[in-house]
């Protein structure tokens, strides 16, 4: 996994390693003898490295180097006591304690800490722009005079909030697809489950089918993957039917996100314009199945008059 972003920890570190200078520093000059132990302890350090290469016994000549340093860490601690301070006054305090601000944990094998993970999840919702405001909270159902339509939209906003609250684990079925005409509020209902998620910690990626045939094509020009598409826990496709119906793309991509995403448990939920008749025409059985099947995917059909014409 590639450090997306490597400038803003490196910035992180730098700003925690700076401020741990100027606190050494000034503790140097409270207690010279504080000093001596570092330049001390780097020496020890230092010919560690050449005793253990030369010597006849490498293992007992690193253990006596690592005990000298130990009493040297001991022998600071205490001043550093005495003198008032915390016992780890020297050392650089990083936002993150678990990973010292590099993002990663672990030497061999490394994974994303969760502070990475907390980034990358607050970044893909900013770019998915979902600041609008449209959540649950602020949704207002008095926007539907008709009261047969505004019935409707309540049931529709009582199951979509259920399926996000229970995001990522608890939810029956992985997929909700959000059928009707356009102005009956998908995209809005979208938002509000994409937002709700990002409110309970849980990464979502929400863009339209535009986008996404779109990030697809980038990928194949470039030769990389769609890794975050593929593996992020929630998947907003907004306006499925909108992208462009390329030969050996359009329909294999579609498939095989949505078909990886089942095998792999992951939530998907997808807004469309399209009848059952225009899904089946236009992706065929695979697909439809993917999207319909009650075994896969909750199907929430709108109804009523264009919302956006209504208001005022
Ligand atoms: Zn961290």
């Amino acid at each position: 996994m590639k450090n997306e972003f490597k400038q803003e920890y490196e910035k992180l570190r730098k700003i925690a390693e700076d401020e741990a200078a100027e606190r050494r520093e000034a503790a140097y000059q409270a207690e010279p003898e504080l000093k001596r132990i570092a330049e001390e302890r780097r020496s020890v350090i230092f010919q560690m490295g050449l005793i253990s290469a030369a010597s006849g016994d490498p293992a007992a000549a690193r253990e006596k180097a690592l005990s000298e340093i130990q009493r040297l860490n001991k022998l600071e601690e205490d001043i550093l006591l005495k003198l008032g301070y915390e016992k780890d006054h020297l050392e650089p305090r990083y936002r993150c304690s678990m990973c010292s601000d590099t993002g990663f944990l672990g030497n061999v094998i490394q994974k994303p800490c969760s502070c990475y993970l907390k980034r990358l999840s607050a970044r893909d919702f900013a770019s998915s722009n979902l600041n609008s405001g449209e959540s649950f909270e602020n949704f207002d159902l008095n926007i539907f005079k008709d009261l047969r339509q505004r019935s409707l939209m309540k049931n529709a906003k009582a199951l979509c909030e259920q399926y996000a609250n229970g995001l990522p684990d608890s939810t029956e079925t992985k997929n909700l697809l959000l059928m009707g005409k356009t102005g009956l509020g998908k995209t809005y209902l979208v938002n509000c489950i994409a937002h709700r998620a990002f409110q309970r910690n849980v990464h979502v990626i929400k863009l339209t089918g535009y986008n996404l045939i779109g990030r697809v094509l980038k990928s194949i020009r470039e030769g990389t993957n769609i890794e975050d598409v593929m593996n992020v826990p929630v998947l907003c496709i907004d306006d499925l039917g909108t992208e462009p119906m390329m030969t050996n793309i359009t329909r294999e991509y579609i498939f095989s996100i949505l078909n990886e995403r089942l095998n792999a448990g992951l939530n998907t939920v997808v807004a469309t314009n399209l009848s059952y008749d225009d899904i089946l025409d236009r992706y065929e059985e695979r697909v439809f199945s993917r999207l319909i099947s009650l075994r896969y995917c909750k199907v929430l059909m709108l109804e009523g008059e264009d919302v956006r014409l209504s208001v005022k």
